[in-house]
């Protein structure tokens, strides 16, 4: 097993998890299976009691880890399925040896940081090292390991310290440390200032840890004289020394590592330059240029507790990418915060009304993510409502789908209290209730996570005819409420249609109005398993109406059992015209997103 570490040097939020998602996909282009390891020095066991709005999404895999947003990139960039134990945390670590101490296995010695907590590290690695995550068996070739946060931080000192043990112990050919870092440009002067990476590079030698590849975040291509200093005063050859300027989308990075020859240098560190192969990426370089030149637009509201970090819905805004791409769409994200569609916030703040429902009213289609706690719900349940009764494309995840059926339940059955117990859990009317299996007292952990068979009740439905018509799907979970099912025929009786059910027939998983253009929600998170290239089906479903191209898309779904979705895409909606213009708009770069727009500001 080969390694690759990427830290990160100077400030936090250089791409550090998309230039090891890349590394990892060039690797993998070379030839080489790959696999990543996340890791986080907070506290919490995992992420999954972090506030999104603070810390980004909560990544699900199909294990039912709930994990850090970058395990997503990963998994969209090497197109594999990680565990929850390719992310680890201190808590997960401490967690552990506390639990080792208590059995007494440290046989009365004082436990300590070295050699406890860094041999415990060390082991964590290489045994996730070798899990397989891309459906073959045996371990991957090559590791990439992300270590969060940035040189110097205290809490991942034993994370470091366990690492410089670790390139000990695998030995020189077997590790290669690349490092991220920064080189601003100040506007007075115009120049490219080195300093502030020569003093991180410091700062990790100063721990023990070499350097074999700098990797500089710069606005643009790192000049001579900057190289050569870097080189100079961090000790390493100039041709080991890459620059990720600005690009116009992410996926040109890997491009950006390669025609740098970040690869060669990576596979002479780890010995591995004679086997690999030059590396293949004609898909991903078609597929960022074309994103580049797409320009016509499609509008969708993000009706969400949008509070201003889009990270809190990264997932999301990757797969409406994906499914737009493959429309030959260029997305606009309308975020609407769902308070401001409330009648409260017409009397308090008109303006924030005014836009929020003009965003709405002006969207090709409108999608209500996951979510939890009651604040904004009103707002969600208009939406739905606006959705359903213009027949504008409606796409409800997992909170987002049981809004759609409290929706229905108060404005079409004319149950006007029906609620769901999560927001009044003296609700008379419970349309959507609390699952016996959750916890009301401890959160971490005790959702309905992870990958579960969905069985379609129907193959005359759109969710069944966008998947292939296959008997069952497999996505993944985390949710603690569901549809009551003492209330499904009601339901149904009035024109609900519950296309999709769990392996007993009573949990409810996809919901579906047939009698509109594209009316659907689901218990599940399909955000999750889009790919670049593969897009979820209910997204790709979901896009293709909002440009009203759904049906160009359904009528080749017959053969999508026998050809798989992308047949039915490249015969479909990916047929539709194509537009190559020189002049289209190019936007402008930002480091995490593809396209989107944000209060109103495109990016
Ligand atoms: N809060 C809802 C539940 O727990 C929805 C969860 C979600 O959207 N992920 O069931």
């Amino acid at each position: 097993m080969k390694y690759v570490l990427v830290t990160g040097g100077v400030v936090s939020g250089l791409g550090k998890g998309v230039t090891a998602s890349s590394i990892g996909l060039l690797l993998k282009a070379c030839g080489l299976r790959v696999t990543a390891i996340k890791i986080d020095p907070y506290l919490n066991t995992d992420a999954g009691t972090m506030s999104p709005f603070e810390h980004g999404e909560v990544f699900v895999l199909d294990d039912g880890g709930e994990v850090d947003l970058d395990l997503g990139n990963y998994e969209r960039f090497m197109d594999i399925k990680l565990t929850r134990d390719n992310n680890i945390t201190t808590g997960k670590i401490y967690q552990f040896v506390i639990d080792k101490e208590r059995k007494g296995d440290y046989l009365g010695k004082t436990v300590q940081v070295v050699p406890h907590i860094t041999d415990a590290i060390q082991e964590w690695i290489e045994r996730v090292a070798h899990i397989p995550v891309d459906g073959k068996t045996g371990p991957a070739d090559v590791c990439v390991i992300e270590l969060g946060g940035t040189i110097g931080d205290i809490e991942s000192m034993p994370f470091i310290q366990a690492l410089g043990q670790f390139s000990y112990r695998v030995g020189a050919g077997n590790f290669c440390l690349v490092h991220v870092s920064l080189v601003p440009v100040l506007n007075v002067v115009g120049e490219q200032k080195t300093k502030p990476t020569q003093h991180s590079v410091r700062g990790l030698r100063g721990q023990g840890l070499t350097p074999h590849i700098l990797a500089c975040r710069s606005t643009t291509a790192l000049d001579e004289n900057a190289k050569g200093k870097l080189s100079q005063f961090c000790l390493i050859q100039e041709e080991n020394i890459v620059t990720l300027y600005d690009v116009p989308n992410i996926w040109h990075i890997p491009m950006l590592l390669r025609d740098q020859k970040a690869h060669e240098a990576i596979l002479k560190v780890l010995n591995l330059y004679d086997v690999a192969q030059e590396p293949s990426l004609e898909e991903w370089t078609r597929r960022a240029e074309a994103c580049d030149l797409l320009h016509e637009p499609v509008h969708i509201a993000l009706v969400g507790k949008y509070t201003g970090l889009s990270d809190a819905y990264l997932s999301i805004l990757k797969a409406l990418v994906h499914a737009s791409v493959d429309c030959r769409k260029k997305l606009f994200v309308d975020w609407i915060s769902a308070t401001n569609l409330e009648d409260a916030t017409a009397k308090e703040n008109p303006d924030a009304y005014k836009t929020a429902w003009k965003l709405l009213k002006g969207a090709d289609g409108v999608l209500v993510p996951g979510g939890f706690g009651d604040r904004g719900v009103q707002g969600k349940i208009l939406a739905a409502k606006y959705a359903r009764e213009n027949r504008i494309p409606y796409l409800g995840i997992c909170l987002g789908m049981q809004i759609a059926v409290i929706e229905f339940a108060r404005s079409v059955l004319g149950v006007h209290d029906a609620n769901s117990t999560e927001f009044d859990p003296n609700a008379k009317n419970p349309v959507i209730i609390f699952m016996p299996e959750g916890s009301k007292t401890h959160m971490g952990g005790t959702m309905r996570l992870g990958s579960r068979r969905t069985f379609f009740q129907t193959k005359e439905c759109k969710s069944a005819k966008l998947y292939g018509c296959k008997g069952f799907i497999e996505e993944r979970h985390r949710h603690r409420y569901e549809v009551n099912p003492d209330l499904v025929a009601c339901l149904e009786n009035a024109g609900l249609s519950f296309t999709g059910k769990d392996e007993t027939g009573k949990r409810m998983e996809i919901v579906e109005l047939p009698n509109h253009p594209y009316f659907i929600g689901v218990q599940f998170h399909p955000e999750f398993k889009s790919r670049p290239g593969k897009p979820s089906p209910l997204f790709l479903g979901f896009i293709a109406a909002a440009c009203g191209k759904l049906d160009n898309l359904l009528q080749h779904s017959s053969n999508v059992e026998s050809n798989g979705l992308s047949k039915a895409v490249g015969t479909g909606v990916s047929a539709v015209k194509t537009h190559n213009k020189k002049t289209a708009m190019k936007p402008a770069y930002r480091p995490e997103y593809v396209y989107g727009s944000c209060n109103g500001y495109h990016y």
